[in-house]
């Protein structure tokens, strides 16, 4: 990607040299709000051996796992980021909502951070929105996971790519569309947490759409490539198969690999945020599998 002359946000506090957090009390990391919406579709009820494992190794071993970050380049590379996708929401919100787009605030954080109003949450649950704090959470080594045991890409469209997946919750949270999970939830299961991650990729989409308008030089080839591969990569199916050995349709929660790719590209191509565009994912004539 070519970030020349692109604007770095100052909404990316880098909270990486602080060390993990620990839930109140003293005790492991606790507590993981069913409201966050994560990028993988990882049961937090799954991460609880996890986050045991993790609290074993709290202690001065933390310090010697990583020196502490400075400004280094993920933190310049999620400003940039997100400065990106600041212009281009706050063009259009007002144009399809009418409204002033709030931005979002966006954490760097190592192993476990308390996301302020969903938990704390520790790494492995990938990077995710909190749509009480209104903040993106990441732990930028993540995106080694992505690429050894995902099969994703760790290239800088990729990341940019889940940046602008995150952003999208936070879009949705704006507009109301968070607020609908738990009714499709409801009728349709797991299933109907799909409806969010599409079009949360599609609203990555659409970014990714008018960022490269402003900027043609921004996205090339082998950026393009990069981003199908880890949208494929994450997609319920691939993940399940991966981890389990098997997939189990009815689970799914994020979306098949297929239907990742396809949305994104959708959001690429049309770059329409308008209300009949969005609404599409909420249509209950189409079940969640068949969108
Ligand atoms: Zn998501």
């Amino acid at each position: 990607m070519d970030w020349q002359g692109q604007r770095e946000s100052s909404n990316v506090e880098d909270r990486r040299a602080a060390g993990p957090a620990v839930a109140a009390g003293g005790g492991v990391l606790t507590l993981v709000a069913v409201a966050i919406a994560y990028f993988l579709g990882v049961d937090p009820r799954a991460v609880k051996p996890v986050i045991d494992k993790i609290g074993g190794r709290l202690g001065d071993q933390q310090q010697k796992d990583r020196p502490p970050p400075t400004e280094d380049e993920h933190y310049r590379f999620s400003r940039k980021v997100l400065g990106s996708t600041e212009e281009v929401w706050d063009r259009l919100f007002r144009q399809n909502f009418r409204e002033e787009y709030e931005q979002p605030r966006m954490v760097l954080f190592a192993k476990s951070v308390d996301s302020g109003g969903c938990g704390v949450a520790p790494s492995e649950v990938g990077p995710f929105y909190c749509p009480a704090s209104k903040k993106v959470f990441l732990d930028p080594t993540f995106f080694d996971e992505l690429e050894q045991k995902l099969g994703g890409d760790k290239g800088d469209a990729s990341r940019a790519y889940v940046v602008a997946h995150e952003v999208g919750h936070h879009i949705q949270n704006l507009i109301g569309y968070n607020a609908m999970l738990e009714k499709y939830r409801a009728r349709e299961g797991e299933n109907g947490g799909i409806r969010l991650e599409l079009q949360a990729d599609y609203l990555a989409g659409v970014w990714a759409h008018h960022a490269a308008k402003e900027n043609p030089r921004l996205f090339n080839r082998a950026d393009m490539d990069s981003i199908i591969k880890t949208a494929q990569s994450i997609g319920d199916d691939r993940i399940q198969k991966k981890m389990r050995g098997k997939a189990w349709p009815e689970s799914f929660n994020h979306g098949r690999a297929d239907q990742r790719q396809k949305y994104f590209m959708k959001g690429f191509e049309t770059g329409d945020a308008s209300k009949q565009a969005l609404d599409h994912f909420f249509n209950s004539n189409i079940a969640p599998l068949d969108l």
